[in-house]
């Protein structure tokens, strides 16, 4: 049976990402809810707002939930604000924003600045093939710290905007805003890895 991927679908860019995983000849799932969540495998976080995703992952009662399958090992791919929601510490987040400690980096929100509030770079990313990877950011954040498991998989300016540690992989930039599926491949083969 193929792996079941969900998504994390309470707001953002959910629809992408779906369809990069069904692109793969996988099963897409959308979570909102926790049964939902008992019937993935692996979960993509998206990007969006992740000062609203903490609100409604508590309002849904799916934050301890995700939690839980992230401590027992579920492997995430955190894009954007998904990154946010793994990070370990979020600087210049809200006092009440709650993020779940599954990849050992702090991260700064929108941290490449007002004026340059999105940009698109190509960019080389370890564990694809040479070539480069066209990345979009949108108010994007940067890794500030990265702890010693967490392997930095491309950077933009000697900035850290893709890392990964075990089964969780989390990017600055939006692999599914492109048509190519090397990100999203480079998770599904964890997720086969863990199955
Ligand atoms: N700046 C947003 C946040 O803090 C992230 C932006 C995005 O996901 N494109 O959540």
């Amino acid at each position: 049976m193929p792996a079941t991927i969900g998504v994390l679908a309470l707001q953002g860019a959910v629809a992408r990402h779906v369809h990069a995983i069904e692109r793969l000849g996988l099963v897409a799932v959308e979570v909102r809810t926790a049964d939902q969540l008992d019937r993935v495998d692996a979960l993509v976080l998206p990007g969006g707002e992740s000062t609203t995703m903490s609100k409604l992952l508590d309002a849904n009662q799916l934050f301890e939930p995700v939690s839980a399958r992230l401590a027992d090992g579920m492997p995430a791919l955190g894009t954007c604000a998904g990154m946010i929601l793994l990070a370990g510490e979020v600087l210049d987040g809200r006092p009440d924003q709650r993020c779940f400690g599954a990849i050992d980096i702090a991260v700064r929100r929108n941290a490449f600045g007002r004026q340059v509030d999105s940009f698109e770079a190509d960019i080389s990313l370890s564990g694809l093939d040479e070539a480069p990877v066209h990345a979009v950011f949108i108010r994007a954040p940067a890794v500030e710290r990265v702890g010693e498991g967490v392997h930095v998989l491309a950077e933009v300016g000697g900035r850290p905007v893709a890392c990964r540690q075990g089964d969780v992989i989390v990017t600055s930039f939006h692999p599914e805003l492109s048509d190519d599926l090397r990100v999203h491949e480079l998770f599904v083969r964890q997720v086969g890895a863990a199955s």
